[in-house]
């Protein structure tokens, strides 16, 4: 089998061992890139404190969530719960109405877990390291590092995507990051690189270069500080660096919501099932693995035989990380819901009513669209 680019390249690094300590001093990486960090920062709101709190509330925010659409959300959340205690104190659907829009709403049902967390087991204080702070609900290791460095100063590495791209690019590393036990060869290598005098700055700037500098698609390496010393830029291995062999396969759903109306009120309902959406409110919900119609769907389900319209929506498609949701909606008039939709908690809600309740985006597009909310 024909070798690609990258593990050509990684033959005839594997020789040397001390490939990585011979090529860049470590010292002379954290140097270089904390006065690239220095140079370049973008002035967001979360770097104007160490207060854990709020470096873990931006931390959480931005996972998955690009910096401009996480900011607004920030401000929302720190002007509504200030502090640990007032987020502790909150009901979890005030706290999943404020983070609609963000989607992953695990990690706002996990946001409110852990300030419960920190109030009832810590005193509202968070732990001051590494170790400690991953034991909290929703804090996994790119999170306590972020924290144990940025407010505790614990010169530990965060390792996420960027991280990857980074070092995988500068040292001409070709390990699959798809692979679990390269984290750990990275986290290992980045806590070697740290600077020990600013683990906060390090960490930052290491985030940042990779946001903003060190692009995926296409890196700014005529302008780079280390495109001389870069091993991807000096053997033309940006499109190869960092490797990454499984794909995650991402599963098509196909959804037929029933609205359900009487008068200008709606059925909804909590959302309970360990599926995505958890504690968010949507209609009567018909799934099928393929694409179907209203008359196949009248046959498999009682709720929808005696509906008599033929309009299905057109269909509203939703991107989550490895599914794709292809939703249509059908509208029907009725009085008084089914005994089987009141068993699991379907109410008409009025428009008032809808506009509190936290929703899935998807659900919000459909009803804006329709003119049911503004
Ligand atoms: S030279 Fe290019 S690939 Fe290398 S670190 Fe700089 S931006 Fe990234």
């Amino acid at each position: 089998m024909t070798k690609t680019k990258g593990e050509d390249f990684q033959h005839s690094i594997n020789k040397d061992d001390n490939y990585i300590e011979n090529h860049l001093a470590r010292k002379k990486f954290s140097r270089k890139l904390l006065f690239w960090y220095a140079e370049n920062r973008r002035n967001l709101p979360w770097r104007h404190t160490k207060d854990p709190y709020k470096i873990w509330l931006s931390e959480i925010i931005l996972q998955q969530t690009r910096v401009a659409q996480g900011i607004p959300y920030y401000q929302r959340f720190i002007r509504q719960f200030p502090t640990v205690f007032s987020l502790a104190k909150a009901s979890e659907q005030d706290v999943l109405r404020l983070w609609q829009g963000l989607g992953y709403y695990t990690r706002a049902r996990n946001l409110h877990h852990c300030a419960l967390e920190v109030v009832e087991n810590f005193h509202g204080k968070f732990p001051d390291n590494f170790k400690d702070l991953k034991k909290l609900r929703g804090i996994g290791s790119y999170t306590a590092a972020a924290i144990a460095s940025i407010s505790f100063h614990q010169p530990v590495v965060v390792v996420d995507g960027n991280v990857f791209r980074v070092l995988a690019r500068i040292f001409g590393i070709t390990k699959d990051i798809s692979e679990l036990k390269t984290k750990d060869y990275f986290f290992a290598l980045g806590n070697e690189l740290i600077s020990k005098e600013h683990p906060d700055e390090f960490n930052q700037a290491i985030m940042e270069f990779g946001a903003t500098h060190c692009l995926p698609k296409i890196p700014l390496c005529g302008e780079c500080i280390f495109n001389k010393d870069c091993i991807a830029n000096t053997h033309d291995l940006q499109t190869v660096l960092p490797v990454k062999k499984k794909k995650q396969k991402v599963t098509k759903r196909y959804f037929y919501y029933v609205i359900i109306r009487k008068g200008k009120k709606v059925a909804m309902r909590k959302r309970n099932e360990k599926d995505i959406w958890h504690g968010l409110f949507d209609f009567y919900l018909a799934e099928t693995t393929k694409p179907s119609n209203l008359q196949k769907l009248r046959e498999e389900n009682k709720i929808l035989k005696n509906v008599q319209s033929d309009a299905l929506s057109k269909t509203y498609k939703h991107q989550l990380s490895h599914q794709q949701l292809l939703a249509k909606f059908i509208t029907v008039d009725l009085s008084t819901l089914p005994a089987e939709m009141l068993k699991v908690g379907f109410k008409f809600y009025s428009i008032s009513e809808i506009k509190k309740l936290p929703k899935p985006v998807l659900i919000l597009r459909y009803l804006k669209d329709e003119g049911i909310l503004e």
